[in-house]
């Protein structure tokens, strides 16, 4: 393994899903949904299938149908007009996404930017664009119940190296949803520093009480210099199909573009056309998503504070972080590997998504994206 990967072994995602495997317990580590995303929307696959529609390489920038409800889904949502010609790239979930903006946009040695704890990827990502990762700590905020971002330590991160700000937000894995204020703050900063962002929005729709996913793109001078990325693994409950992607300015998809033809080329035909008509479902589809995540977000946080745990209740995404203290424990890492055989159920030690390890050390993250019954279970075994 290269020096930009060394430090970088197996992603603890593959490690804990094996565990799961391997000890046969309940699996609320790696966060995909145990029930696959509606029904007619696996016919609509199927259907494209036997069509011939994308069973050979599909455009590069992505189906223009997939394009076209990508451009319709922004603006009926959101009012940002983009256009499906030149301002949308569809990629192999967004985990492609993320890595061709990072290897289209980053210069060797340039800093970049993002709140720790970050989704694993980033970290890899920016080492392979042989970036400098500058961590930004969200603290936890007891009397709160949730991370907050402290503005002036973002401030403070920005030197005349900074290249880029990764954000996301519903952010993986404290489930805070960044405000108003906050994102206006950071739509300033970047303005006023001159600073490129990627923005990772997967869970745009999964916010919760009074929590609104506002996009950085809408803010003042951010839709020239915002990269933003989606996917449908998410939203539409196919982790598996790994369609993704990335609106923006013409200059900043064509960049990206540049990097995913070399990475993919293209991204799996016949998945496109099924999104495409996934993000045309009637606004009762993510309404009734939403309130169906609120009730087993509702069921796990009060299972997990019965159970001892503190718990910091997310307003979006589908994790919950906790802190393993009140239950006599530090060790994140030990917690997680002891889980399976003391109780059954595996989940993700979060000092993993840090630099400064002993920051996240006390901290472990469950996924509420699990049947109903499956989540009672897992609760009853950590009761007990
Ligand atoms: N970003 C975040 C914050 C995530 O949690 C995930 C994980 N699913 C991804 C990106 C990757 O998304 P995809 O599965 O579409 O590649
Ligand atoms: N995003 C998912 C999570 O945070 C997993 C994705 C992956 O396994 N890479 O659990």
């Amino acid at each position: 393994l290269n020096r930009r990967l060394a430090e970088f072994g197996t992603t603890i995602f593959a490690e804990m899903s094996a565990l799961a495997l391997r000890t046969g317990a309940i699996n609320l580590g790696q966060g995909f949904p145990d029930t696959d995303g509606p029904e007619e929307i696996r016919e609509a696959a199927v259907r494209a299938l036997r069509d011939g529609r994308g069973n050979q390489y599909p455009p590069g920038p992505g189906v223009p149908e997939l394009r076209t409800a990508v451009t319709a889904h922004q603006q009926r949502r959101y009012g940002l007009a983009y256009d499906p010609d030149t301002e949308v790239l569809v990629t192999a979930g967004a985990t492609e996404a993320i890595a061709a903006a990072l290897l289209a946009l980053v210069e060797p040695g340039d800093e970049v930017i993002a709140f720790e704890p970050y989704y694993d990827s980033y970290a890899a990502c920016i080492a392979m664009a042989d970036g400098r990762r500058v961590p930004v700590t969200l603290r936890a905020q007891e009397d709160e119940g949730r991370f907050r971002l402290d503005l002036d330590e973002l401030r403070d991160a920005v030197t005349d190296r900074t290249r880029l700000l990764l954000i996301n937000t519903p952010h993986n894995p404290t489930g805070t949803v960044l405000t108003r204020e906050e994102l206006a703050a950071i739509a300033e900063l970047a303005v006023e520093r001159d600073l490129l962002v990627v923005t990772d929005e997967v869970y745009e729709h999964l916010v919760f009480d009074d929590a609104e996913h506002v996009p950085l793109a809408t803010f003042p001078g951010m839709r020239e210099r915002t990269v933003t990325i989606s996917s449908s693994g998410k939203t539409f409950s196919f982790t598996g199909w790994k369609v993704g992607w990335v609106t923006g300015s013409p200059e900043l998809v064509t960049a990206v573009r540049s990097a995913k033809q070399y990475l993919t080329y293209v991204s799996a035909g016949p998945f496109q056309y099924a999104i495409a008509e996934a993000l045309s479902l009637p606004e009762s589809y993510f309404a009734d998503f939403r309130s169906d995540m609120l009730a087993k977000r509702n069921l796990l946080a009060a299972g997990l504070e019965e159970a001892g745990f503190r718990v910091f209740r997310p307003s979006g995404t589908y994790f919950i972080t906790t802190d393993i203290r009140p239950l006599g424990e530090t060790d994140g890492f030990a917690f997680c590997r002891g889980l399976p055989e003391r109780a059954g159920v595996v989940a993700i030690p979060n000092a993993v998504f840090y630099d400064h390890r002993e920051e996240g050390a006390p901290f472990v993250r469950f996924a509420f994206c699990k049947r109903t019954e499956v989540l009672q279970e897992a609760v009853k075994r950590l009761k007990s």
